[in-house]
């Protein structure tokens, strides 16, 4: 009866291990710091789910055509002809480029918000709502820290 019950606890152990590690390694994995200047603020928004200040922006009044891409590992994001003036005080845009992020479901602060990220790297970048102007009707609300603007 003794013996069982250590075997049994031991299995269990085992277990709880195997179900744990493989999370971690993917979560590892997806997740990381590429490029090695990114300033504190940066990492907080991108690693730790922060976000930047409104109206702080450099990139809200750019409006020359190009390429928006990810501060973290460079990866094209959205086209210049997406983004408009949502007011918010975050640069926003229509649409992202075809597999570019993948999202999430954030319930911090009592809201259910979609949360996206960078599908190489893995970073955070903002939240998309349903309450577009133009016709996809979504309006990507992104950290403009998390952005590098690559013009045409
Ligand atoms: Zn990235």
């Amino acid at each position: 009866m003794k013996l069982s019950k250590r075997i049994f606890s031991k299995i269990l152990g085992l277990s709880i291990i195997a179900i744990i590690f493989p999370f971690k390694t993917i979560f590892a994995a997806t997740k990381k710091i590429i490029n090695p200047n990114l300033s504190k603020e940066q990492k907080n928004i991108m690693f730790n789910e922060g976000t930047e200040r409104p109206f702080t922006s450099d990139l809200l009044n750019e409006k020359r055509k190009g390429f928006y891409h990810c501060a973290n590992c460079g990866n094209k994001l959205f086209a210049s002809n997406s983004k408009f003036n949502s007011g918010t005080g975050w640069p926003s845009f229509s649409e992202a480029l075809p597999g570019a992020f993948k999202t999430k479901i954030d319930r911090s602060f009592g809201m259910e918000r979609i949360e996206y990220h960078c599908a190489k790297c893995g970073a955070h970048h903002g939240h998309v709502f349903n309450d577009g102007p133009r016709e996809s009707g979504k309006r990507f609300c992104n950290n403009g820290l998390c952005l590098i603007f690559k013009p045409e």
